[in-house]
């Protein structure tokens, strides 16, 4: 059987900016198809690392290859493959979006047969419309152009479109038809995008990687990373039953649960918050334990699991602590060196 190739392969990239080090050996990979959200705080090392995939930088150390080919010798032939969205895309205010697109179009090389249907076909796809497509850029809303900076990524097809931070500055409506797009590219392309916006993330994305102070600290699933992290889940419960009964049947279901509160209303029903590392097992079982009692009565059974904002918080919280230390340091530091300037 013939192995897959992968569409990204970042194998100890490292980036220095002078004494600063961007990006710390990192390693991984993006096979073809998935959607993966390219996550850390400001000054993580994200748009370094996009930029060196997309051969517009080179890396210090490392290798990075997109669909087999190494970027730092083979750039022209490795750009073929990718549609690159910039962060703040600078795109020129003074030409119309079609006559853009189609300008874009000939210096990514589609073939002239095909050129202006191919424009044609984006512009729909990004639902730019035909009274918006004959506007100077210049003139049009930020989604607009945020649009028309992925209709250019799409152009030539590619097997992979990198964006940074494509929602960025939007409203909340012009953030769901990005997504939406973005959601609309699925299956056609490989996808690597960074945000800030995690709920956004979490609906879109099969898989994160999380990078901290150039490094990666996670990577997976939001359903494997609350595991990873002991993100624990918490279920609401109001059942009307005779509570040492209840009880026992909770305690088989988990031992391990933490009853966080326990109180009684005024129509008898016993109300619960209970933390679990069982996640949906637990309320399943905790279904079929209550179906088996007809006599008790249950009223409410919710779950609320930790989400990707929790994870990134905990992924990122230790070097954040960290930053936080060394910044309270060089305060006390700039304090001792202020009070002996006063008193010298
Ligand atoms: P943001 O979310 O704010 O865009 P980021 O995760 O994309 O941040 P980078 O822009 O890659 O982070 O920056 C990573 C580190 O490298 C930061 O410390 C930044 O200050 C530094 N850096 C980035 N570009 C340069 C440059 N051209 N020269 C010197 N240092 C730089």
């Amino acid at each position: 059987m013939s192995q897959m190739i992968p569409t990204i392969e970042v194998q100890n990239l490292c980036k220095q900016y002078g004494a600063t080090k961007a990006i710390e050996n990192i390693s991984f990979s993006v096979m073809p198809g998935e959607v993966v959200g390219f996550l850390g705080p400001n000054g993580a090392g994200k748009s370094t690392t996009m930029r060196i995939l997309c051969g517009l930088m080179a890396g210090t150390s490392g290798r990075v290859s997109i669909c087999g080919v190494p970027v730092a010798t083979r750039a022209h032939e490795a750009k073929r493959h990718i549609g690159y969205m910039p962060e703040n895309n600078p795109l020129p205010r003074d030409m119309r979006v079609l006559e853009y697109l189609r300008y874009r179009a000939r210096l990514k090389e589609v073939p002239g047969k095909i050129r202006n249907k191919r424009v044609d076909e984006v512009m729909d796809l990004c639902d730019i419309n035909r009274k918006t497509r004959h506007k100077l850029i210049g003139s049009l809303s930020k989604g607009y152009r945020q649009r028309v900076g992925i209709a250019d990524a799409i152009l030539a097809e590619p097997e992979l479109v990198i964006m940074d931070e494509p929602t960025i500055g939007l409203d909340p409506h012009q953030i769901r038809s990005i997504r939406a797009l973005i959601d609309s590219l699925r299956g056609k392309m490989t996808l690597l995008f960074s945000s800030h916006i995690l709920p956004e993330v979490e609906a879109s994305c099969d898989r994160v990687i999380i990078i901290n102070q150039g490094r990666i600290v996670a990577e997976g699933t939001t359903a494997s990373l609350r595991e990873i992290f002991g993100l624990h889940s918490t279920y609401t419960l109001s059942v009307k039953a005779p509570r040492s009964a209840f009880m026992l049947a909770v305690d088989a279901i988990d031992p391990q649960k933490i009853i966080q509160s326990e109180s009684m209303d005024a129509d008898g029903f016993l109300r619960f918050t209970i933390r679990t590392g069982l996640a949906e097992s637990f309320g399943e079982a905790m279904s079929e334990a209550i179906r088996q009692h007809p006599e008790w009565c249950l009223r409410e059974l919710s779950l609320k699991q930790p989400n990707l904002e929790d994870i990134f918080v905990a992924a990122t919280a230790r070097s954040w602590e960290q930053t936080l230390e060394n910044s309270e340091n060089l305060n006390k530091e700039n304090d001792e060196a202020f009070s002996q300037l006063i008193h010298s």
